[in-house]
C-alpha cells in the first residue's frame, strides 16, 4: 500500500513521553507511528529533522469576528494566525455581528467560514431568547454555549435566575458544555457608575470597577443556580484567587466544572496595565501578584484545565480612546500563546506534559472533539511541529492576524511552531501559509 505521506525523524509526544519515530498519514488520519524502517511507501516524504511533534493544539477561546466585524479579523486571517501559532482547531465565540444565537445565524456563519478557514473551526452559540430553540442550535452543530455575565449579549436574560436555571437544565440534558464569562453585571455597573460620577476615566478606575468581588460574585451565583441541573460549566479566563478558589472548592465537592486561564493573566499584571496603558485593557482585567501566583499554583496543582488565548482582535484605533470606558477590550493571542508557554517550560515554570494537557488533551475532552487531542493510530492527523530550540523576538508587525500589536511585542522567547498539519495537510511551513482557505473543516458538535 502507498499512503499519502510519511514524516520521518520526528520527536513525537506520545503517552507522556517524547519518542523518536516516524508518522504515516493516510486520508487525513494517523495511519502508523513507528520506526522509519516500518513505514509504508508514501507519495510524499518529509524529514522533520528531530523537531518536536505535539498533538495539534486546540484553542477553545477565540474571537474570529468576520461578518459585520471583518475589519477586525476574518475567517482567513484569524485561522492563518491560528496556523502560525501552531493551533489546528479553534472554537469561535458568538459575540459577532450578528450575534450567533439561532439556528440561522449559526448555519450562515458556518457557510461563510467553510471556504475560508485554514484550520478546523467549531462554533459557540449564545443562548437564544426562546429556550425552546436550544435543541435546534445544538442539532445544527454548536460545540457549546457561551454565557456572558458582564452585560447582556445573547437572548437569555442574565438577570433572571430561573431562566438561567432552565437553560442549564436543557444544556445539561443535551450534554453540551456552557462556557461562562464570570463577571457580575449588577456589581460591575454599580461600580462603573459610581466612578464615572466622579469623572474617573483612568486605568485604575477600570480595575476598581472590575473588582475581585465582581468575578467571585458571578462564579458563586452560577455555581448555585446550576447546582441541580447537570450542566457542564466551563469558567473562561479565571483571574482572581477568590474566584479560582470557589471553582476549586466546587471541583473538590464533585461538581462537573472546568476552568481556563490565559497567558496574559499569567504573565502580565495590573502594574503593567497602569504603566503601558489602554492597549492592555481586557475583561476580566490584569491582576496583582498574589492573584497571578494563585493562577500558577492552580496550574501546578492540576486544578486549571485549559489555557485559552482569548484571541480578541480589534482595529488599533479601537485600542486607544479618550476614556478607558470606551476602549475595546482584549488583545490578539493566537500567535504568542505557544512560544510564551514553551518559554515557561524552558524556565521550569511548567512541564511540557502540562502544556500538552492544557492546550490539546483537555480542550478535546471538555468539548467532545473526538479523534483529536493526542497522537495515536486512527486519530486525525492534526500535528503541531515545534522547534524547541529556536530563540526569537515576538514581532507583532509580522502577525497573520489583522491585529498587528501585542502586549508581548518585543519579548524574547524560545520555542517556535514551524509546521502545522491540519487533517494531514501542511497548512503552515516556517511561518508561511502554504494551503488555501477551506483546508480546515467545520467541526459540528458531537454530544452524547
Ligand atoms: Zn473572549
Amino acid at each position: 500500500m502507498i499512503v499519502d505521506s510519511v514524516l520521518t525523524n520526528a520527536k513525537a509526544y506520545l503517552n507522556k513521553e517524547v519518542v523518536d519515530c516516524s508518522i504515516a498519514i493516510e486520508n487525513g488520519r494517523i495511519f502508523k507511528i513507528g520506526k522509519e524502517t516500518q513505514m509504508p511507501n508514501a507519495d510524499e516524504k518529509t524529514n522533520l529533522r528531530s523537531m518536536l511533534v505535539l498533538p495539534g493544539l486546540i484553542d477553545v477561546h477565540v474571537h474570529l469576528r468576520d461578518e459585520g466585524k471583518a475589519y477586525k479579523e476574518d475567517f482567513y486571517t484569524g485561522t492563518a494566525a491560528a496556523a502560525g501559532g501552531g493551533f489546528t482547531t479553534v472554537l469561535d465565540m458568538p459575540n459577532n455581528a450578528p450575534v450567533t444565537m439561532s439556528k440561522e445565524t449559526l448555519k450562515n456563519r458556518m457557510r461563510i467560514a467553510e471556504s475560508r478557514v485554514l484550520v478546523n473551526v467549531g462554533f459557540y452559540s449564545e443562548f437564544p431568547n426562546n429556550l425552546g430553540d436550544i435543541a435546534s442550535i445544538v442539532a445544527e452543530g454548536a460545540v457549546g454555549f457561551k454565557l456572558f455575565m458582564a452585560h447582556q449579549v445573547g437572548g437569555l436574560n442574565i438577570d433572571d435566575d430561573d431562566a438561567l436555571q432552565e437553560a442549564f437544565t436543557e444544556t445539561g440534558g443535551l450534554g453540551v458544555p456552557v462556557a461562562v464569562h464570570a463577571e457580575d453585571k449588577a456589581l460591575l455597573m454599580a461600580n462603573g457608575e459610581r466612578l464615572k460620577r466622579t469623572n474617573r476615566h483612568d486605568t485604575t478606575a477600570f480595575l476598581q470597577a472590575h473588582s475581585e468581588r465582581v468575578e467571585l460574585k458571578a462564579v458563586e451565583r452560577l455555581l448555585e443556580i446550576s447546582a441541580q441541573t447537570g450542566v457542564r460549566l466551563h469558567f473562561c479566563h479565571m483571574t482572581t484567587k477568590q474566584g479560582l478558589k470557589a471553582v476549586i472548592e466546587a471541583k473538590k465537592s464533585g461538581r462537573n466544572v472546568t476552568c481556563e486561564v490565559t497567558p496574559q493573566h499569567l504573565l502580565l499584571s495590573n502594574a503593567d496595565f497602569e504603566r503601558y496603558g489602554l492597549m492592555l485593557t481586557m475583561m476580566p482585567p490584569l491582576r496583582g501578584e498574589s492573584h497571578i501566583q494563585a493562577l500558577w499554583k492552580g496550574i501546578a496543582d492540576g486544578w486549571v484545565d485549559v489555557l485559552g488565548s482569548d484571541h480578541a482582535p480589534h482595529a488599533l484605533s479601537e485600542k486607544s480612546a479618550g476614556s478607558v470606558w470606551d476602549v475595546k477590550v482584549g488583545v490578539p493571542g493566537l500567535e504568542t500563546t505557544l512560544p510564551l508557554m514553551l518559554t515557561m517550560v524552558r524556565k521550569n515554570r511548567m512541564s511540557l506534559a502540562r502544556v500538552v494537557q492544557l492546550l490539546s488533551e483537555k480542550p478535546a475532552e471538555i468539548f467532545n472533539l473526538k479523534d483529536r487531542g493526542s497522537l495515536a493510530h486512527g486519530r486525525k492527523a492534526d500535528l503541531t511541529v515545534v522547534d524547541f530550540n529556536q530563540k526569537f523576538r515576538i514581532d507583532a508587525s509580522t502577525f497573520h492576524s489583522k491585529a498587528k500589536y501585542s502586549p508581548f511585542d518585543g519579548w524574547e522567547v524560545q520555542g517556535r511552531p514551524v509546521k502545522t498539519f491540519v487533517n494531514g495537510l501542511l497548512v503552515m511551513d516556517e511561518q508561511a501559509i502554504v494551503a488555501k482557505g477551506g483546508s480546515g473543516i467545520i467541526i459540528r458538535g458531537d454530544h452524547a
